[in-house]
C-alpha cells in the first residue's frame, strides 16, 4: 500500500501585530518570515537547532474512489484558504448547477455563498496542492509511513519510508490520516460512531451523456438508494451509487459495473440514457456510510483533521468541505493564538460545533430520504407531499453549510410536523 503525505508537524511563531490584517496577508507574512515551512510527507522535520519552523496540513492523497465534488460551502473554504486558483489550475471545474430530482438548480443564484460547486480529479488535485505547498516553502516528503505518534508537550512522530526510521518532534502534529485513522488511537482519542446500514459505491466512467456543468444527486426514498453523477473537466464522470447493506449484492470490482449502472438507472430513471454507453476507467469499490468522529479533536500537541477528526456519511458529500473547513479554522486559530495549545483547543471547540451541526442535518436527510424503518416511512408520508408543494422545507445545509439554522423548528418543517 502506498502512503503519502497526511500527517504533518507544525511549528512557527506568529506575530500579533498582524492581527488586523486578512488571514491571507498574515499567512503570506508568516510564510516569508519563517520559510521554510515544512509540510512533510507524514511529518514536519525540525530545524537544525531542533527549534522547528514547520508547517503541515493534510493533503488528501490516493482516492481512486474518493470525493470529487466540492459543495459551494467548501468552495467558500478554499477561497478563504487562497486555494481557488490552485484548484482551477489542477483541473478543477466549476459546477454551477445541481439536479436533485426536482429540476436543475442554479447554485450561484440560490445557495448561501453565491458560489459554484467544484469538481476535480482527486489525484490531480493532490498533485496541485503539493506543488502549491512546495511553492509556499513547505518541505514535502512522500512515500513515508507514520508508525506511531506520542502525544505530549513535545509530541513525537515515528515514521519510516525514504531512508532509515526517524523520530521527529514538532510543536504541533496535525494528523489527516483518513477514515481509518490510526492517529486517533495513537494519540488516545475516543471514537464515537453513528452506524447506518448503507454502502456507497464509486467508479470513474467515460462515455456518459450528461451536462458538463451540472451534478446530480438523487435519493430514491422507496428503495433507500441514492445516485450521484459528477462530471469532471476531462469529460470523465464520477458515478456514485448508495444502497442498503441488505441488498443481495456488493458492488466491488469492475465486473460489477453493469449491475451498478442498472441499479443506478432503476433508482434514477434518467440515468438509463445517460449511462447507456458508459465504461469504467478506474476501480469500482463500495464503502460503508457510517459516521465516525472524535469529540474535541485536539489534545497534547496533536490535532486531528478531515476524516481523521470526523468521517461523515459520503452519501451527503460533505467530507471535502469539512477537510477544508478544518484547515481554515486551524490556520486561523494558529494565527490568532501565540500559545498553540490554546489554538489547538480553540480549533477543537469550533470543530465540535460545526461537525455536530453537519451531522444533525445529514441525519435528518437520511430519515426523510433514505431510511427504510417504519418510523421513517411514517415521517415521509407526511413530509414528502408538503416538500413537493414547497421545496424550501428541505434545509439547505448540504450546499449552504453548517452555519444555516438547524433546530427544532427546521426539523418540524422538514418532517412535515407543521
Ligand atoms: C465513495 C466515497 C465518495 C465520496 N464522495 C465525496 C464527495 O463527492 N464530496 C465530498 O466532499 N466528500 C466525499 N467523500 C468523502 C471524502 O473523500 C473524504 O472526506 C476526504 O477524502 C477526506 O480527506 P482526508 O485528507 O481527511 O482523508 P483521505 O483522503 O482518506 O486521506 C488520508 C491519507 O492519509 C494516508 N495515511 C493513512 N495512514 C497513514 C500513515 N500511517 N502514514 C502516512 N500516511 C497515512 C492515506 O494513505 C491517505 O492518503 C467520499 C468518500 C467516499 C468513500
Amino acid at each position: 500500500m502506498r502512503f503519502t503525505s497526511n500527517i504533518a508537524g507544525v511549528s512557527q511563531e506568529l506575530n500579533s501585530d498582524l492581527a488586523q490584517q486578512s488571514p491571507h496577508a498574515r499567512l503570506r507574512y508568516h510564510c516569508r518570515r519563517w520559510r521554510p515551512w515544512r509540510l512533510v510527507s507524514c511529518v514536519g522535520h525540525g530545524s537544525p537547532r531542533g527549534e522547528s519552523p514547520r508547517f503541515g496540513a493534510g493533503v488528501p492523497i490516493s482516492g481512486s474512489h474518493l470525493g470529487e465534488f466540492l459543495s459551494p460551502w467548501g468552495t467558500a473554504e478554499i477561497r478563504d484558504l487562497g486555494l481557488l486558483e490552485t484548484f482551477h489550475s489542477a483541473g478543477g471545474c466549476d459546477i454551477p448547477w445541481v439536479e436533485m430530482g426536482t429540476g436543475p438548480r442554479d447554485l450561484i443564484a440560490t445557495a448561501k455563498h453565491r458560489l459554484s460547486a467544484i469538481s476535480y480529479s482527486h489525484p490531480e488535485l493532490q498533485e496541485g496542492l503539493i506543488r502549491a505547498a512546495r511553492k509556499a516553502g513547505a518541505e514535502v516528503r512522500r512515500g513515508v509511513t507514520v508508525r506511531k505518534i506520542e502525544a505530549g508537550s513535545k509530541p513525537i512522530i515515528e515514521c519510516s519510508g525514504n531512508g532509515s526510521p526517524e523520530r521527529i518532534t514538532a510543536r504541533m502534529i496535525v494528523a489527516a490520516d483518513g477514515r481509518n485513522s490510526a492517529a486517533r488511537k495513537w494519540a488516545g482519542f475516543a471514537s464515537e460512531r453513528d452506524e447506518h446500514p448503507y454502502l456507497i459505491a464509486g467508479v470513474l466512467l467515460e462515455g456518459v451523456s450528461f451536462r458538463s456543468d451540472m451534478c446530480a444527486f438523487v435519493f430514491n426514498p422507496a428503495t433507500g438508494t441514492v445516485t450521484g453523477t459528477v462530471p469532471e473537466a476531462s469529460g470523465l464522470v464520477r458515478a456514485y451509487f448508495g444502497y442498503p447493506t441488505s441488498a443481495p449484492y456488493r458492488l466491488q470490482g469492475k465486473e460489477k459495473l453493469p449491475l451498478l449502472l442498472s441499479e443506478s438507472a432503476k433508482s434514477s430513471p434518467f440515468l438509463a440514457e445517460a449511462y447507456r454507453n458508459a465504461r469504467a476507467v478506474g476501480p469500482l469499490g463500495s464503502f460503508d456510510a457510517n459516521d465516525s468522529w472524535v469529540d474535541h479533536p485536539y489534545k497534547d500537541g496533536v490535532a486531528l483533521m478531515g476524516d481523521a477528526a470526523a468521517t461523515s456519511d459520503p452519501s451527503f458529500g460533505q467530507g471535502m468541505c469539512l477537510v477544508f473547513r478544518d484547515a481554515r479554522v486551524l490556520r486561523d486559530a494558529l494565527i490568532a493564538h501565540p500559545d498553540w495549545d490554546r489554538a489547538g483547543h480553540s480549533y477543537a471547540e469550533m470543530h465540535d460545533i460545526y461537525f455536530r451541526r453537519c451531522h444533525t442535518a445529514t441525519r435528518m436527510f437520511r430519515t426523510v430520504f433514505q431510511e427504510q424503518t417504519p418510523e421513517a416511512q411514517a415521517i415521509r408520508q407526511k413530509a414528502l407531499p408538503l416538500i413537493e408543494a414547497d421545496p424550501t422545507r428541505v434545509p439547505d445545509h448540504l450546499f449552504g453549510g453548517p452555519e444555516l439554522p438547524i433546530d427544532d423548528a427546521v426539523r418540524a418543517r422538514f418532517f412535515g410536523e407543521c
